[in-house]
């Protein structure tokens, strides 16, 4: 049964993204509102200077039709009953009840209606973002069609109507205005969106980028043939581990060469050879704990780092190491043909030279390869400081 805890990642981002622009609608919504405030003031103006060509209780009426209509936007938002439909910013419905409230507070305007009659170019403004060319051409029809339906219903039935050719030309200028405000919409409409396409593809380019970057610095860092760190990881990585040791802390370093490889190649061929330097490679990643690291440090040459260690624990860790691919049996050398590895084994000190531990470790190799092979030998220095357990 899915649970919250194993929802796809993907499903929490489109959360995110949906909680996000819920936000902005809300932003969008309530900048609305110091518009329908602003238009209350105006009301309020007009009806205190008699400008109002109608009684008190209209006014009031028109202030709580405005309020009812935002109140039922805001519920919408609030419980999300918004995403429900095809269009969640409802700029559409927001914008015809704003048009349809202007007019009928333009009904009542009285003389002030010449210059009250561009709020509907304000309302427009608000879809020019968010609608499209055809919606934008519909709001500013519908604003022309009530303008005009409110012109036409006045000189019909109302023998105080304002002089009809004045009105007129007010309804051609309110078109005029409305049509340079589509065209400018639709303009800014394809500039965004040519916007958008050019971020798009921007980010599409910086995926590439992050990914080739990603590949770059793996190829840097790691081995081919084994998949292991490279010697130039490895230093990076142990110098970078030093600077995080504690007082009295100790790395263990060991220095591994596998022994008598060049035989190997010489009497079974290099493919060969390489099957062995990956079969190391594995085994020397399956005995290591998650935090130890191993790397080829070149060849049939190999480098591993303990962390928390001491003599002793080195000394195991290793002599398990060589014992186990000793006991190997790779599939492209004949029966009873076995590997061996010798190793020189280094403490590391907080206050150590890293280059004077790998010489150590070095040295020891050495001892291991003149001392028989297929052994491990540490640094003196670190068999008088910690006796092996
Ligand atoms: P010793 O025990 O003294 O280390 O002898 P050795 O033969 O291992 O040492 P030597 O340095 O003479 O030879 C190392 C060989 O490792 C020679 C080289 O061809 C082989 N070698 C180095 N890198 C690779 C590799 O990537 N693949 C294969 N197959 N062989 C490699
Ligand atoms: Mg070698
Ligand atoms: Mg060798």
């Amino acid at each position: 049964m899915p649970s919250y805890k194993n929802r796809p990642i993907v499903s929490e981002l489109q959360d995110a993204n949906s909680d996000k622009f819920q936000a902005l609608r809300l932003q969008r919504f309530y900048l609305a509102q110091i518009n329908y405030l602003i238009t209350y003031v105006v009301i309020g103006v007009a009806w205190v200077t008699e400008q109002y060509d109608a009684s008190a209780w209209m006014a009031i009426t028109h202030v709580l039709l405005g309020l009812a209509t935002q109140s039922v936007f805001l519920l919408l938002f609030k419980f999300g009953i918004n995403l429900r439909f095809r269009e969640p910013s409802l700029t559409n419905a927001q914008i015809i009840v704003a048009i349809l409230l202007t007019t009928y507070f333009l009904a009542f305007a009285g003389i002030l209606r010449g210059s009250l009659v561009m709020v509907y170019a304000n309302i427009l403004v608000f879809g020019i973002f968010q609608l499209s060319r055809r919606d934008l051409l519909l709001q500013a029809g519908l604003a022309l069609v009530s303008f005009g339906s409110l012109i036409a219903i006045e000189s019909y039935y109302s023998p105080t109507a304002p002089n009809i050719t004045l009105s007129l030309v007010q309804w051609f200028i309110l078109a005029c205005f409305l049509g340079c405000l589509t065209m400018t919409g639709s303009y800014i409409r394809v500039l965004r969106e040519r916007l958008q396409q050019r971020h798009s593809t921007l980010q599409a380019h910086q995926e590439t980028l992050r990914g080739m970057m990603g590949q770059l610095q793996n190829l840097a860092t790691t081995d081919g043939l084994t998949g292991l760190a490279n010697r130039r990881y490895f230093i990076d990585e142990t110098r970078r581990r030093m600077t995080l040791m504690r007082p009295g802390q100790l790395l263990g370093v060991a220095l591994i060469d596998l022994d008598h490889f060049k035989r190997i190649n010489d009497l079974y061929g290099h493919a060969a050879g390489d099957e062995v330097l990956q079969g190391f490679a594995s085994l020397a990643r399956e005995s290591l704990r998650d935090g130890d690291l191993v790397a080829r440090f070149g060849g049939e040459e190999f480098v591993i780092l303990l962390s928390n260690t001491d003599l002793g624990a080195l000394h195991q860790c290793l002599d398990r190491i060589r014992d186990n691919f000793a006991n190997t049996q790779f599939t492209s050398l004949p029966e009873g043909v076995h590997c061996t590895l010798s190793a020189g084994l280094s403490l590391i000190q907080q206050e150590d030279d890293l280059e004077v531990c790998l010489n150590n470790a070095d040295q020891a190799l050495y001892l291991a390869k003149n001392s028989g092979r297929n052994r491990c030998e540490h640094h003196q220095r670190d068999n008088e400081r910690i006796k092996p357990s």
